[in-house]
């Protein structure tokens, strides 16, 4: 019997295809570019772009393997799927809000074969567990899968080469060049659309995605030769010079389905066999790819969209600043950095988590605000990203869910990370005056706002003991600098 096989923008794989038994002969595929998905929210327009042209490229190379696409264009996926006379089947989809809207259209789900655990397998194993977190998980799929392992032993003798990794970059740093996608006659119709599409956020300027399998595998290749060999050392460097550093950027394509997780995990360790890796670099990427994005997916889809929504563990109310949608503030970190973003849609995990949600998490804004803002502006970003991420890991709101530890920082720790530091008006150890790095001020007044609840006596033990130097004076010195700091935020002066 005939059936349509319905491929979301983020399923754009052949073994989806084959996952969901499409007979050339007999299947329609639908595809549907959604276009009332972009009067959401202000998406960057880069990010837009990346998708439609995806979608498209992969509606021709199916095309030209003879199956035949119904491709529909600002169409209602509801209105597509009611449309239909034949069952829809789809993989089943990674995004709550998607799932809930196509399982009450009646569309069959088949299990997406990317992820390394089922859902069943995971729900176990969190019941199973009265705290669980990202090491256990990782380790039970290494032990699983058998990736870096040498029996029940991880190969090297250690989980984690954390001593070796985590360096700054040397003072003689220089970035290494980036492959460049140049757009074909598809990528340009597509932008040339999303250009007239008002209230979107960044520009189309030097677009060079990858929106193929092809391309994209050619990235994977170009960073296991040019840049793996140093990811692991320089995974948390930061520089104002080189926002990419030695990481892989395939998190847009990854999440697109252009490519497997398997597809990169084999090609890292291909590196490491021939020694063209170090194991700490192999190992780190492993952990990104095997550990954290499996772990907050499978943590996402867990707790079911409305309890994420819901999560505000530190009562958090300020508003996102405004800056963050135009870089355009005093401290040079955020400006470097957000700047970056608006104008790529990128930025690394320590950029994201250690700058850019840092600063968020010390002043207290609304976590569903700071979540959209990154939910927005990334390339890779989407719902069952972002909300783990944002919510569980960089804002710490779910009470402990996610991270054992609410990931705050002071500005001695981007300067020790970066050289951002230098050259701005700041200063990373001065945590009261005019001179007083904001990061650093509001570090202190996080820890003492903070300093009555468990955070104090458990999580953030270890940052407490600190405070206990602080004297009242300094104390009052913090608060008001605090509130000199918001002052100056809604003028526009910081
Ligand atoms: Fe950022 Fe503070 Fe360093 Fe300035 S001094 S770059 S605000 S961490």
């Amino acid at each position: 019997m005939a059936k349509t096989v319905l491929i979301l923008g983020d399923q754009l794989s052949r073994d989806y295809i084959s996952a969901l038994g499409t007979d050339s002969s007999l299947d329609t595929v639908l595809m549907i570019e959604d276009w009332s998905l972009v009067e959401r929210k202000p998406y960057h327009r880069k990010k837009i772009a990346l998708v439609w042209s995806a979608m498209r490229h992969f509606r021709d190379q199916l095309r030209e393997a003879g199956y035949t696409v119904d491709y529909r264009i600002n169409a209602s996926i509801v209105d597509c799927i009611e449309q239909s006379s034949e069952p829809v089947v789809c993989i089943e989809p990674r995004e709550h809000g998607i799932h809930t809207i196509l399982l009450n259209s009646g569309v069959n789900f088949v299990t997406d074969p990317y992820w390394y655990t089922s859902k069943g397998d995971f729900s176990n194993w969190m019941n199973s567990r009265t705290q669980p977190r990202l090491e256990q998980y990782y380790r039970m799929v290494r032990l699983q899968t058998g990736y870096l392992m040498d029996g029940d032993k991880p190969v090297g003798g250690v989980w984690n080469f954390d001593k070796e990794n985590r360096k700054p970059f040397p003072k003689n740093h220089q970035a290494i060049l980036q492959p460049y996608f140049v757009p074909d006659k598809i990528t340009e119709d597509v932008m040339a659309i999303v250009a007239q599409i008002p209230n979107l956020t960044g520009d189309l300027k030097n677009f060079s995605e990858p929106v193929t399998r092809d391309a994209a595998l050619e990235r994977l290749a170009w960073f296991v030769e040019e840049a793996l060999p140093d990811f692991g050392r320089y995974e948390d460097a930061m520089s104002a010079h080189d926002m990419y550093g030695f990481h892989s950027i395939l998190s847009p394509a990854l999440n697109l389905s252009l490519i497997s997780p398997a597809e990169c995990i084999d090609a890292a360790l291909k590196a490491y066999v021939t020694n063209a890796a170090p194991l700490a670099s192999v190992e780190a990427f492993l952990r990104q790819i095997l550990g954290w994005r499996e772990y907050m997916y499978h943590l996402y889809d867990w707790l079911g969209s409305a309890a994420w929504d819901e999560h505000n563990a530190l009562h958090a109310t300020e508003p996102l600043p405004d800056f963050y949608w135009t870089g355009e503030t005093q401290m040079r970190c955020l400006r470097t950095t957000i700047t970056d973003t608006l104008r790529t849609g990128y930025a690394h995990h320590i950029i994201r988590l250690m700058v850019q949600g840092n600063f968020a998490l010390l002043l207290g804004v609304k976590p569903a605000e700071i979540r959209d803002w990154f939910w927005a502006t990334f390339l890779d970003a989407y719902d069952w990203v972002v909300t783990p991420n944002v919510i569980g890991m960089s804002q710490a709101a779910d009470n402990g869910l996610t991270a054992s530890k609410p990931y705050a920082a002071s500005g001695a720790y981007i300067n020790r990370m970066s050289n951002y530091c230098k050259g701005c008006q700041y200063e990373p150890k001065v945590f009261a005056g005019a001179e007083a790095c904001p990061f650093t001020t509001l570090y202190w007044d996080f820890l003492i706002r903070h300093e009555n609840t468990s955070l104090a006596t458990t999580r953030l033990s270890t940052n407490y003991l600190a405070l206990r130097g602080k004297t009242q004076e300094d104390r009052d010195a913090i608060a008001a600098r605090r509130e000199q700091l918001k002052h100056l935020m809604a003028s526009h002066q910081l």
